[in-house]
């Protein structure tokens, strides 16, 4: 262990960062605000908070860091604890939703932004801290955005709400690209450190397959896996790292190299070489942490390594000894659609920045390759410039409703970095309403209130505490947990093992005794938990035996954040009628914003239950890949949600806009239902 602790001592005194630790050290001393940039796998995320550690800032209080990703977190927390040698938890921990590991001794706490953002709303001013970092402040997340609004207007130093404090807090704002110029304006002029980098040149080469008309996941996965075997069987030594989108498509291209890989002769000659195997290793956001590791060793030796993965290997995670890049040019991305007011999780081209970005990650440690899968007219025509921050193309809703709960009435002139829409604000506020979180005033109501408290989308919050007024919240807790971690579904990717286990899901669904997706979340659920063994019966269905686990302990935390809640003002109803009726209607008042109808064609409608109750459905979410999908869904009757549905069409909001900058006064209310009246 002492040889391992040694080499990382050697390894971290090699980065970019480390010549300048003093400086930095006395830069967050000597200012309130301080923004850090440097290249990517410079140093900072693992080192800088080491530093002021070392500096004695924990004296007065934690270093907190947060990341957009949780993988990042966890991984990040992992490493600085070796390298800081306390086991985790200790005085290095981290904390992602549902996920914490942390005790009194943690001084270093890395965690999410979301988490960061919902311990404000428990201790405003941060009492707990001595520093806070936000990281990867470049991409541009939209709670490290609504965080930096934060930590500039209200929680800021020279603030007088910071009078809880003992000692002013320090923000350290640390991203690894251009845009810092405009985050130290934004924060007040503040000074910005730059670590300077060393990069090696990157070639860049387009494909030809891949055009403007290819938006189709099966050509450029295809594409992808073939261009990772060119290099893997043409190209000097060097690992490879793939950019795709997703766990599935990421599992799906693993699959196909593996297969093909097998048929390759790996004692094959080029040029004087011998290439020997390839290690095929995936990487995605919900993975087990244990497999996460292996990403960062270094291959056996003759071996090469190819880690595919999401855009978490763009920013968040360096991984060394990357020579080769092959991107797809796609990503997955929440964006806000005005039109069907909900956000659609879908499949999009990158921007030619993170395209640039993706290609950086071969130049790290010498020159390097960028095997691009599409032609340059994808480039010109398809492709924009920039990635649009986050604040700017998803649902606000449950932001504006953390704005609100924190006082900050105004949403409008809230300092963004980059102002979101008006009318992004707008369709918040009138969701905030339609749901009963907010008033017609804009006040945050009881349950709004209630409705906060959980690290949850608002629709499937909504849900839970209609189920827990009725006093049936068991059929909800599981299904809110079942929805908060990664598929349970276990889709082998082998054609026999796929029929067996497509055989074995339908078995499932058929015991659950209906076609409702969240019932067999439940039943699910509820099945392996009574099991003697849940783990073997896991194995035995084609389920994931980690994802339930977690969702087991999700449904715990859950579940004890309502026990809390119910010890406050707790709104209670009664329900008469069958427990599958009851279920549903609690899922209606969450997701009535989320109604489909199946689309008949005129003359066919006989075709379809005569009293409409076939056709109507609700679901959890929608997902846009070539074509588009409601994912999670409920058949229900239409006159469930009818007497709901007009809320979302007429707004009986004193005037949204009002709404949005202030709380409304009684006497303007008196003044508004009289000229209503
Ligand atoms: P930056 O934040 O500037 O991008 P990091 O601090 O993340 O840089 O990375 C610095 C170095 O630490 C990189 O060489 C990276 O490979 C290494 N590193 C980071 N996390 C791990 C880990 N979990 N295991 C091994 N090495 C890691
Ligand atoms: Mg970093």
């Amino acid at each position: 262990n002492s040889s391992l602790t040694s080499r990382l001592d050697n390894d971290s005194k090699k980065l970019p960062i480390y010549q300048h630790k003093a400086s930095l050290q006395q830069a967050v001393k000597d200012n309130s605000f301080l923004v850090v940039t440097g290249e990517t796998g410079s140093g900072k995320t693992t080192q800088l908070p080491q530093y002021l550690h070392q500096a004695g800032f924990w004296r007065d209080g934690r270093i907190g860091v947060t990341q957009p990703r949780r993988v990042a977190a966890i991984t990040v927390a992992q490493r600085v604890s070796q390298e800081m040698r306390c086991s985790l938890g200790r005085e290095v921990g981290y904390q992602v939703r549902f996920d914490d590991c942390t005790t009194e001794d943690t001084v270093v706490k890395y965690m999410t932004d979301g988490c960061l953002l919902r311990e404000i709303l428990a201790d405003p001013v941060l009492s707990q801290y001595s520093v806070i970092v936000l990281d990867e402040a470049h991409e541009r997340s939209l709670n490290t955005d609504i965080l930096l609004g934060l930590l500039k207007q209200t929680i800021s130093p020279t603030d007088k709400a910071s009078k809880g404090r003992s000692v002013p807090l320090k923000v350290v704002v640390m991203s690894a690209t251009l845009e810092t110029d405009k985050l130290s304006v934004f924060l007040g002029g503040c000074p910005v450190f730059t670590i300077p980098g060393r990069t090696f040149p990157v070639i860049s080469r387009f494909g030809c397959a891949i055009g403007q008309k290819d938006t189709e996941s099966t050509v450029y996965l295809k594409e992808v896996v073939k261009v990772a075997l060119d290099v893997h069987t043409c190209e000097m030594s060097g690992d490879i790292l793939v950019f795709l989108t997703g766990q599935s498509e990421i599992e799906k291209a693993c699959d196909m190299l593996y297969e093909k890989a097998e048929s390759i002769d790996y004692r094959y000659d080029v040029q004087d070489r011998t290439v020997e195997g390839l290690l095929i290793l995936p990487l995605y956001g919900s993975m087990p942490t244990d497999q996460q590791k292996q990403i960062f060793q270094p291959p056996p030796p003759g071996i090469r390594k190819c880690v595919v993965a999401t855009n978490i290997a763009a920013t968040s995670l360096t991984i060394d000894g990357i020579k080769y890049i092959v991107d797809s040019g796609f990503v997955k991305q929440l964006n806000h659609n005005s039109r069907v007011g909900m956000d659609i999780l879908e499949v999009v081209p990158i921007s030619k920045s993170e395209a640039q970005q993706r290609a950086g990650r071969a130049g790290r440690t010498s020159a390097g390759k960028c095997f691009r899968i599409y032609n340059q007219e994808f480039w010109e025509k398809c492709m924009p410039d920039y990635t649009v921050p986050e604040i700017q193309r998803t649902s606000l809703t449950s932001v504006i409703l953390t704005l609100k709960c924190l006082g900050v009435h105004d949403v409008i002139r809230f300092p963004y970095l980059d102002r979101p829409e008006e009318r992004f604000i707008m369709e918040a506020l009138k969701q905030l309403y339609q749901c009963d979180a907010i008033d017609r005033r804009g006040k945050v109501t009881l349950l709004g209130g209630l409705m906060v408290e959980f690290p949850l989308p608002p629709g499937l919050t909504r849900a839970l505490l209609q189920a827990a007024t009725l006093g049936c919240e068991d059929l909800l807790l599981p299904v809110a947990a079942m929805l908060s971690v990664e598929n349970i579904f276990i889709r082998p990717g082998h054609p026999a093992k796929q029929k067996e286990a497509d055989e074995k899901h339908r078995m499932l669904a058929a015991q659950a005794g209906s076609c409702n997706d969240f019932t067999i979340l439940l039943s699910v659920f509820e099945k392996c938990k009574a099991s003697d063994d849940p783990s073997a019966w896991c194995k035995a269905h084609y389920i994931h035996w980690r994802a339930l686990k977690s969702a087991f302990s999700v449904e715990a935390q859950l579940r004890e954040i309502l026990l809390r809640l119910r010890q406050r003002d707790f709104p209670m109803e009664k329900f008469d009628g069958n427990k599958s009726e009851l279920f549903r209607r609690c899922l209606c008042a969450g997701y009535f914003t989320n109604v489909a109808r199946r689309y008949c064609f005129e003359g066919f409608e006989k075709l379809f239950d005569q009293e409409g109750q076939l056709d109507w459905v609700i679901f959890h979410d929608v997902l846009a890949t070539s074509r588009v999908y409601i994912r999670t869904v409920c058949p229900i009757r239409y006159d469930w949600v009818k007497d709901l549905l007009p809320k979302l069409h007429e707004v009986d909001v004193y005037d949204l806009s009002s709404v949005a900058r202030q709380e409304v006064t009684d006497e303007e209310m008196a003044k508004w239902e009289t000229k209503e009246a």
